[in-house]
């Protein structure tokens, strides 16, 4: 479903991603772990072209995202309507929830279905409604996002993404700007998505949840891969001292 190969990216002089490799096959779900500042953002937003990667390829469904060939961009014309094809069956949780404030919780989780999907509103409205009540929010769709706490907007940011259909998520450290008491909620709709069988890439601090519903987990640091593998032996048995070191406040 998503594959990535030698996926490099630069912010001048400051390499933050090198020679990512990563495949994701349909119903896995992959969580990014690392130190602040290792390029996990990086490598997600680059999966979905928020961030344009400078190396390597990346394919979503046998297509590639952003380039026409190795280095070469198609023409900024029509760049940006082949990337959202490209991109179509992925959608993304934000850390910082990204909800509009002048919306209501039912607008925001319709925008995407109105502007980008070019759905009706009849139909937008009914796969919001849906999305809405599967994390748990069909009573608050005439709200707006700062009569939320921090955990219902972050299922609002969850039912967006869902109301798209997407066939894989990514998610950015989708609980690490709440705070802790309302963290659970938040993993508990993650879960629920999990048992369903979506594919999911995850950036993530909680490595107990990492360790829990990861299929594949993926440590970085400084830009690069160190260690990659099943959870099980990841977390009890790391291959590396960096890993074990990295462990260690958690288990
Ligand atoms: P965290 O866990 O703190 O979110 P991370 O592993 O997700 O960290 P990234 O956010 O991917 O790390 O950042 C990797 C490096 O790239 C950092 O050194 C960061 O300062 C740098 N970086 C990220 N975005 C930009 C940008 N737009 N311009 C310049 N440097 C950037």
């Amino acid at each position: 479903l998503l594959e990535l190969r030698g996926v490099g990216k630069s912010y001048g002089a400051n390499t933050v991603l090198q020679r990512f490799d990563l495949s994701v096959r349909a119903g896995e779900i992959v969580s990014l772990i690392g130190p602040s500042g290792s390029g996990k953002t990086t490598a997600l937003r680059c999966m979905n072209f928020l961030e344009a990667y400078d190396q390597g390829e990346v394919w979503i469904d046998g297509q590639l995202l952003g380039y026409s060939g190795p280095g070469r961009r198609p023409t900024d014309q029509d760049s940006a309507a082949i990337i959202a094809e490209v991109r179509r069956p992925l959608a993304m949780v934000f850390q910082q929830f990204n909800l509009w404030p002048h919306m209501t919780v039912l607008e925001n989780v319709m925008a995407p279905l109105l502007l980008g999907k070019r759905l009706n509103r009849t139909d937008a409205r009914s796969l919001a409604e849906a999305a809405l009540q599967r994390v748990g929010l069909a009573a608050k769709i005439g709200a707006y996002p700062a009569r939320l706490s921090g955990g219902q907007q972050q299922r609002v940011g969850i039912a967006r993404a869902l109301a798209v259909k997407p066939r894989l998520m990514l998610l950015d450290e989708p609980t690490s700007a709440l705070d802790p008491e309302l963290v659970e909620e938040v993993l508990q709709v993650i879960r629920g998505l999990a048992s369903d069988g979506m594919t999911m890439v995850m950036v993530t601090h909680e490595m107990s949840f990492a360790a829990q519903i990861s299929s594949q987990v993926v440590f970085m640091e400084a830009g690069q891969i160190v260690e990659t593998g099943a959870p099980a032996t990841m977390f009890q048995a790391p291959a590396t001292d960096r890993l074990r070191q990295f462990l260690k406040p958690w288990f």
